[in-house]
């Protein structure tokens, strides 16, 4: 059996509709295209490490709405536990509402049954945090659950991976229990704002940097793991590729700069491909892509 993983984190519903052109206030026009995908930051990341072969449980919650039932499958065929991701009577699944027009997206986010990931959640799930390897959390629930799961992790000595997006203060008591950080050039800048000693923190950073691929300190030295030259095709949710492949890899036991590179890997493959989910690499294409 494979090393275990566990998310704490978000699953939404995204409805992209792609248009010639944004409506004017007022007007009603027809648009070109309409998909229903599932998404949301924990969701991809958890699809993502399942994918590269992880054992993966998502910690979540969903909407007693149409699109409940359907993430819960939906997580379930792309081979994420999800026996701990439950509906909640009276609230609506998390949803991204995404506008696509030539040069204008408009997107709108209703977290819906995320915010209903209380630290209550989080504590009655202190066993399945106990028994993983690594807890995979992101700042799309609300922030006291996040808190809590990682001091849960850290109480039980599970490794614990933040992707601090989308970035905001964060409180001492979760910054303290994280072992990696993973920002993107733009979060680490706000990330320990108001940090008095930031530096504290800078050493457990891997900084993210797009297609250049990633800068983390080791033993006081700065290091570069390079990315892999590809021709993008869509890089969303390259990031949550990146999380889910850096996860699976560090319950590999490989060395956090070999991490960085299947990871790297992992997060090239998937921008030639569209969609968030739907360009995520198989294990078996990292290794070949390595090699
Ligand atoms: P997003 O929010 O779009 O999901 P992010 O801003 O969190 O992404 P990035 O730093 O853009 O994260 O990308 C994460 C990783 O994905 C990079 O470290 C790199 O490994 C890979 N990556 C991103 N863009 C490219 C690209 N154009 N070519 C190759 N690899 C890429």
């Amino acid at each position: 059996m494979p090393e275990k993983i566990t998310v704490v984190g978000s699953i939404n519903m995204d409805m992209v509709t792609s248009t010639g052109r944004m409506p004017e206030q007022g007007e009603t026009i027809l648009g070109e295209d309409f998909s229903v995908i599932p998404g949301g930051k924990g969701a991809n990341q958890a699809v993502a490490a399942a994918k590269l072969g992880a054992d993966v449980h998502f910690i979540g919650r969903v909407g007693s709405d149409v699109f409940g039932g359907r993430l819960i499958t939906h997580m379930e065929e792309q081979g994420v536990s999800a026996e701990y991701l439950e509906q909640v009577p009276n609230e609506s699944s998390g949803t991204a509402s995404i506008i696509l027009a030539e040069q204008d997206n408009r997107i709108i986010v209703v977290p819906g049954a995320n915010n209903a990931v209380t630290p209550e959640v989080a504590a009655a799930h202190e066993d399945v945090i106990a028994d993983s390897d690594i807890l995979l959390l992101q700042l799309e629930i609300p922030v006291e659950s996040v808190t809590k799961a990682a001091e849960l992790a850290a109480a039980h000595g599970t490794t614990v991976i933040l992707n601090p997006a989308p970035v905001q203060h964060l409180p001492k008591a979760l910054l303290d229990n994280v072992d990696y950080f993973t920002p993107n050039e733009h979060e680490l800048l706000h990330l320990f704002q108001n940090e008095a000693d930031p530096s504290i923190y800078r050493s457990r950073c891997i900084m993210t940097k797009g297609a250049d691929g990633v800068l983390f300190t080791q033993d006081n030295k700065e290091k570069h793991i390079p990315g892999y030259p590809v021709e993008p095709v869509d890089t969303t949710g390259a990031g949550d590729t990146f999380n889910g492949a850096l996860a699976a890899a560090l319950t590999r036991q490989y060395p956090l700069a070999d991490a960085c590179r299947w990871a790297n890997a992992a997060a090239a493959l998937s921008v030639q491909k569209i969609g968030a989910q739907g360009g995520m690499p198989g294990r078996q294409d990292v290794d070949v892509f390595l090699n």
